[in-house]
């Protein structure tokens, strides 16, 4: 505590020395002050001014070196009793090489959380670091322990909830292997012991996120346990599918092998076709084990247990199914094997009207259905479409299984915290389709982030009359309406597209080029490719496979297959999608293999009415290993999260705000008898004067008062001590 109360106490008085000269570096060099020194190769070096001569200064560096540099190369660094602190806006001078030599300070300590203001950071220790089990979350729920963790922030939630009776949520987002999911499961962790820890309820809830990573997750180059989509037929190498797929072939008794006809993963196009069947350390057989568990104790039963394994060797004998030209090359026909044989057998259907479904296109729409024959290639994709599709609609049932069980257990009643664990922004050498997915979803969510720290924050301020000095931060509404504006936006033009019989991802690229020309952030490129300018950067996008992909849940023929297979899941999962979207409606909105798209506006809307507690999680560098802290990797991760304006934000402005009814109620009864005020507003003013609240750390508007951090806790102090 004494440490802390030092530290504000410094950072005051080095604040109000500096007055107007604050953050100007020419007050610095005359006092010969510590600075930051970016070097020519773009480091940020710590250092000492020794002389000063126009607008260049000789600096002696923290590296033992002497350096003339530009003024403009410096800038103001922190006093060392600043080093580490758990809240950047405790920083005295914001700017980017502070912020991030804190965090790394407190990093190489095992530091890994920090708060910036309202929002937590968490940088990925890649190793087991000793603060979570029961005895933190009791010291974190009795609060005895206020270091900034995931539970100090599911624990403010939850009070919240309690208190106002409003949903929360807990956006955490972050790159690839930045930390989402475990941060997540840290999350879950924490609310499963705040209520009591053993009951049939948490149980049965974190099993199901066992279950759904088994289902959903897979190994990337970035991360051995990525969340991904749409990852069945293609890998790139030294890449995985879904880990459910290696456990079952690793893992199954061998009477249920034998009832699938099931091999080796090894066997498998779909599962050998990367190069990369295990993953070091990881026992799939046991993991197998201990879905089945889950699986158990979610409630799913035995039967459909199996159905949902058989659905599984379904699709990766699918992937075996091979082809042969025919009729001099003009007809395309299934090779007639154990892999079509197989497959037709575990989806319940016969080989002829699986063969059929793959080879010929059958035109529903009218009676006597119109076929044509596919080539070679076409009958390929429809092979891999037809994969994904299964495994969409088995993920799709699963989720519905599982919200209907913890649904049952009376979980879902009442006031709610969302935990959301996004995909972060991708930008590849190549990117295709997914990054366009993912990186449109991450633009909402940086929205749905400005909003609530940036813009809301303001308008609540100007609507009380509160002078206030507006924090520049980057809209992203011009890109969100890039994709989403009606008719001419990117994704009505990839519907419109995707109905065109003659259209081709080069058609595609042009009405793109034609369409959004005028809007900043999008740019044609040569040929198929167009960049858009994101938040977190400039991605080129190739369209190749655009309407392919995006046409993929369309498949109607897919959907009346499935709903005549013997195999009840598949029929089942087929109505799930039937009941809920018109035939009509383009894949994209409603294929979640792909990706969601619709429901993305859905669920952000619902987003939007619940208060929002925010964790950006860091990957310190890409090897995943510990101790391994990348400057230009966490500086860009900290640059497209907004960390800084974050900071700015919460030091500048007044975060806390209370109705003067509301703070009259709670501090007028500490005034002396003497006061002679009656109204709310005149009582508010009384008490801050009375007990001496600093003019400059408070704010007095039409309807409520505005704090800076850490006054009310004076307030609060002598609350008690009455
Ligand atoms: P993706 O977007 O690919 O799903 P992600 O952000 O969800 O990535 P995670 O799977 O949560 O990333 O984390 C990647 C790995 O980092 C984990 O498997 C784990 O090894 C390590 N890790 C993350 N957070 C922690 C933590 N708090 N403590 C220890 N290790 C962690
Ligand atoms: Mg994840």
């Amino acid at each position: 505590l004494t440490e802390s109360s030092d530290r504000a106490a410094v950072a005051s008085m080095w604040r109000n020395q500096g007055t107007d000269l604050d953050d100007n570096i020419s007050y610095f060099m005359k006092k010969k002050r510590r600075v930051w020194c970016r070097l020519p190769s773009g480091q940020w070096e710590s250092g000492t001014i020794q002389s000063t001569s126009g607008e260049h200064a000789l600096v002696s560096l923290s590296n033992g070196n002497v350096m003339k540099i530009s003024s403009s190369e410096l800038l103001p660094a922190n006093p060392d009793i600043l080093e580490g602190v758990d809240d950047l806006v405790q920083l005295s001078y914001l700017n980017e090489p502070s912020l991030f030599h804190n965090l790394q300070n407190r990093f190489s300590n095992d530091l890994i959380y920090t708060k910036a203001g309202p929002v937590l950071v968490a940088i990925n220790p890649f190793k087991d670091v000793q603060i979570y089990g029961d005895e933190f979350v009791t010291a974190y729920r009795q609060k005895r322990l206020d270091s900034p963790h995931v539970y100090a922030v599911v624990d403010a939630a939850y009070d919240a909830m309690m208190k106002e009776e409003v949903n929360q949520s807990i956006i955490i987002s972050g790159e690839s292997g930045a930390g989402k999911t475990e941060t997540a499961k840290i999350a879950m962790h924490y609310l499963a012991a705040l209520s009591g820890g053993s009951s049939s309820i948490e149980h049965k809830m974190l099993q199901s996120n066992l279950i759904l990573e088994a289902f959903g997750n897979a190994k990337t180059s970035r991360n051995g346990n990525s969340s991904r989509f749409s990852r069945v037929v293609q890998l790139a190498n030294g890449e995985r599918s879904y880990h459910v797929f290696y456990q079952l072939c690793a893992g199954a008794p061998s009477s249920l092998k034998e009832r699938l006809n099931l091999r080796m993963a090894s066997d498998y196009k779909y599962l050998s076709q990367s190069d990369c069947l295990a993953i070091e350390g990881v026992n799939e057989a046991q993991r197998f084990h201990i879905l089945m568990e889950a699986l158990d104790i979610v409630g799913i039963s035995k039967e459909d247990q199996e159905r949902i394994f058989a659905t599984l060797a379904a699709i990766l004998w699918l992937g075996n199914t091979s082809f042969q030209v025919i009729d001099n090359g003009n007809q395309v026909e299934v090779l007639v094997d154990e892999a079509v044989t197989n497959a037709a057998k575990l989806m319940g259907c016969s080989i002829q009207e699986l063969k059929l479904s793959l080879c010929t296109n059958k035109n529903l729409a009218g009676k006597e259905s119109a076929t044509k024959r596919w080539t070679l290639q076409q009958a390929i994709d429809r092979r891999d479409a037809l994969a994904k599709f299964i495994y969409a609609r088995l993920f799709d049932w699963l989720v519905e299984r599982i919200n209907n069980s913890l649904h049952a257990a009376k979980c879902c009643v009442g006031k709610s915290i969302n935990i959301l664990d996004i995909y972060g922004f991708e930008s590849f050498q190549k990117n295709s389709f997914e990054q366009m997915c993912i990186n449109y979803a991450n633009e909402r969510l940086q929205q749905h982030f400005n909003r609530h720290l940036f813009k809301l924050e303001q308008e609540d301020y100007e609507l009380d009359g509160i002078d206030w000095t507006k924090v520049d931060f980057e809209d992203n509404q011009e890109c969100l309406d890039l994709f989403e504006k009606k008719s001419s936006g990117l994704l009505s033009v990839l519907d419109a597209e995707s109905n065109l019989p003659k259209a081709s991802d080069l058609t595609f690229a042009n009405k793109l080029k034609q369409h959004l020309n005028l809007n900043s952030r999008f740019k044609g490129e040569r040929g198929r490719a167009f960049s858009v300018r994101h938040y977190a950067g400039e991605v080129l996008y190739d369209t190749n496979g655009f309407l392919e992909k995006n046409k993929d849940s369309l498949h109607a023929d897919f959907l009346q297959l499935l709903s005549a297979c013997n195999n009840e899941l598949l029929q089942i999962a087929s109505k799930l999608l039937n009941d809920s979207e018109k035939p009509a409606t383009t894949l994209s909105e409603i294929s979640s293999s792909d990706f969601p798209r619709q429901s993305v506006s859905t669920k952000f809307k619902r987003l939007d009415s619940t208060k929002p507690h925010f964790i950006r999680c860091i990957k310190p560098n890409n090897k995943q290993l510990p101790g391994i802290y990348e400057a230009d990797l966490v500086l860009e991760q900290l640059r497209c999260g907004g960390i800084l304006e974050v900071v700015r934000i919460a030091r500048s402005g007044h975060p806390i705000r209370m109705k003067h009814q509301e703070f009259a109620r709670r501090y007028g009864f500490l005034l002396s008898k003497t006061n002679v005020a009656r109204d709310p507003l005149s009582i508010s003013i009384a008490i801050l004067q009375q007990f001496g609240i600093l003019p400059e750390m408070y704010q007095i508007g039409y309807t409520k008062v505005f704090l800076r951090m850490g006054q009310i806790e004076k307030l609060e102090h002598r609350r008690k001590q009455v």
